[in-house]
């Protein structure tokens, strides 16, 4: 009919012309065992996902979803940071820096990567979110709640928890991504 004509229309145009539902690319970065392989695999089977079968998937390490956030339809495309990290710093539109709360030597290595992506986005506000991955295992925490806020605060980012084994807080940190991209885009636009 005339009506889904118009709708598809509608939808392309504002596609074009980068409004509600442009593409956003979120980047997982992080050491070696963190989780992000798990952290994407929750996001590619949208779990909350109205479009649970949609995943499209751009070779091995990128993976897309409509995801709703706030009412408001979201694009993201996730990166598994599969190509070289370097790379990666360079085409996110927003990150997620994942460590293990087991393992202090990736929070170390968060750091170096919040300082990398200073060095490489010096003109952008890009969002971060610093991620403390595996909450589940409390015996073998090495990182606490408290370092890792601070050391959010210091980085100038968000900070959660999260249990990517339990499926804990991690669609809390996508929607948490979308909803700082959405307020750096309104304020470009404004
Ligand atoms: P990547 O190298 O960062 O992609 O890490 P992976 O996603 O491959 O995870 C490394 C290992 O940690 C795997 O054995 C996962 O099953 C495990 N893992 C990932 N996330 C969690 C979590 O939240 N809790 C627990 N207990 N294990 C996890």
């Amino acid at each position: 009919s005339l009506d889904s004509t118009d709708s598809v229309i509608s939808t392309e145009s504002t596609r074009n012309t980068g409004g509600s539902s442009r593409r956003f690319r979120v980047v997982l970065l992080g050491a070696r065992g963190v989780g992000k392989s798990a952290i994407a695999s929750i996001f590619a089977g949208a779990a909350d996902s109205m479009d649970s079968d949609e995943c499209e998937l751009y070779g091995d390490e990128v993976c897309e979803q409509t995801i709703t956030v706030d009412g408001e339809k979201a694009t993201v495309t996730l990166d598994e940071g599969g190509l070289s990290q370097d790379q990666c710093i360079q085409t996110g539109d927003a990150y997620l820096l994942v460590y293990s709360i087991t393992d202090r030597s990736s929070f170390l290595q968060a750091s170096e990567l919040r300082i990398s992506l200073r060095q490489h986005r010096p003109a952008h506000h890009t969002p971060i979110i610093l991620v403390g991955n595996k909450c589940d295992l409390v015996r073998r925490r090495e990182v606490s709640v408290t370092e890792g806020r601070a050391c959010a605060a210091v980085f100038d980012c968000k900070f959660i928890e999260t249990s990517a084994a339990m499926q804990h807080n991690v669609w809390p940190a996508f929607h948490g991504i979308v909803q700082q991209l959405r307020l750096r885009r309104d304020t470009k636009e404004n």
